[in-house]
């Protein structure tokens, strides 16, 4: 039995970069009966970039509401909000200090957002202990993440290394990460990775008429509508590849290399196969949106499962490191 877990970050509305990077993988994994999935929002993390409290239980619902709207069966597996298990902060701090300050000031992901960043916090600097912490409390051994977190994983399992070192035994499972290496880090609208704490993403939650208009926002060249163009150089073409089926693709690529065809016609396009694709997804967040209390009640449900779990762990941990009494 494999054990899976994967986070999502309550910084902004999931977007499309969430979905086929994360989410529908995770699902198709919980599918497997041998497996157990422990999916979470996390919502510690979100406090890097996302200090609004207003804001944070708005997404962490939007959060919820996407997972399951994708199918996520919470009853069979563990669904949970990050802040509500404080063996992850307690954790956290404990991986701290087997953490070698190079190796956070190396990390690609924290480069990235320091320069695109205004506030440029400690929280920032040390959010992959976090996230080392959120893996490690639950024994997982797979988790399936879009290719920015790679690194990111490959630093769980140094510290747990250096962790179990010290304890002379393996009290940490070290984590492996799967890494669909067909799904691409999606891009968002100005053509660098969508995050949400880069507001360049794609809300396929959004009203009809706001979808539309984000999916126009998507930048492109200025090349005239006669004019062939080059289908692999373009975003919405890449995006529209994510989503469409393959002959709705070759159709669209035709279209380009042939000229006579607009960005304009491919955002329609792209448009409307959201429309379709996520017709059921949409039905189905909404439905949660409205309804707040069930949402909230099955993350409470989840949240006592998972501290089970993580008091064993910590338990053991500290009992290492001369914390228990
Ligand atoms: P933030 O900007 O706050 O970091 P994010 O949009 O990067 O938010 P996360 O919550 O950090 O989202 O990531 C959740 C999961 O979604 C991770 O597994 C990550 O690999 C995946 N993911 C995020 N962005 C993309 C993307 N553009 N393409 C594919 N996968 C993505
Ligand atoms: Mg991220």
């Amino acid at each position: 039995m494999a054990r899976i877990l994967t986070g999502i970050q309550s910084s902004g509305r999931p977007h499309l970069g969430n979905i086929l990077g994360a989410i529908k993988p995770a699902i198709e994994l919980s599918k497997n009966p041998q497996n157990e999935s422990f999916f979470f929002i996390a919502d510690l993390h979100s406090l890097t970039t996302l200090k609004s409290g207003t804001e944070r239980g708005e997404y962490v619902r939007a959060i919820a509401a996407t997972w399951l709207a994708f199918g996520f069966d919470y009853k069979k597996n563990v669904f949970w909000r990050q802040s509500r298990v404080q063996e992850h902060t307690e954790l956290a701090w404990y991986l701290n200090c087997f953490t070698p300050f190079p190796m956070l000031a190396n990390a690609t992901s924290f480069k990235d957002k320091s320069e695109k960043l205004s506030d440029v916090n400690a929280g920032l600097f040390t959010y992959p202990v976090l996230q080392a912490a959120d893996i490690l409390l639950y024994n997982a051994n797979i988790i399936p993440v879009g290719k920015d977190q790679k690194q990111h994983l490959e630093m769980s399992k140094d510290i747990a290394n250096r962790f179990n070192i010290l304890a002379g035994e393996e009290i940490l499972v070290l984590p492996e990460p799967q890494i669909d290496e067909r799904i691409m880090t999606i891009p968002g609208l100005d053509g660098q990775k969508m995050s949400k704490s880069y507001h360049n993403y794609i809300d396929i939650f959004l009203p009809e008429n706001e979808l539309k208009k984000i999916t126009k926002k998507i930048l492109s060249d200025s090349k005239p509508l006669e004019e062939p163009k080059d289908p692999d150089a373009d975003i919405t073409f890449q995006l529209y590849s994510l989503v469409a089926s393959e002959a709705d693709v070759e159709t669209m690529r035709r279209n380009y290399i042939n000229g006579g065809y607009g960005y304009g016609h491919a955002k329609q396009a792209l448009f409307e196969c959201f429309m379709e694709v996520f017709a059921e997804p949409r039905r189905i967040f909404n439905y949660y949106m409205e309804n707040n209390e069930e949402l909230e009640g099955i993350l409470v449900a989840g949240e006592a499962k998972a501290r089970d779990i993580a008091q064993e762990t910590i338990g053991k941990v500290r009992k290492v490191l001369g914390f228990s009494s």
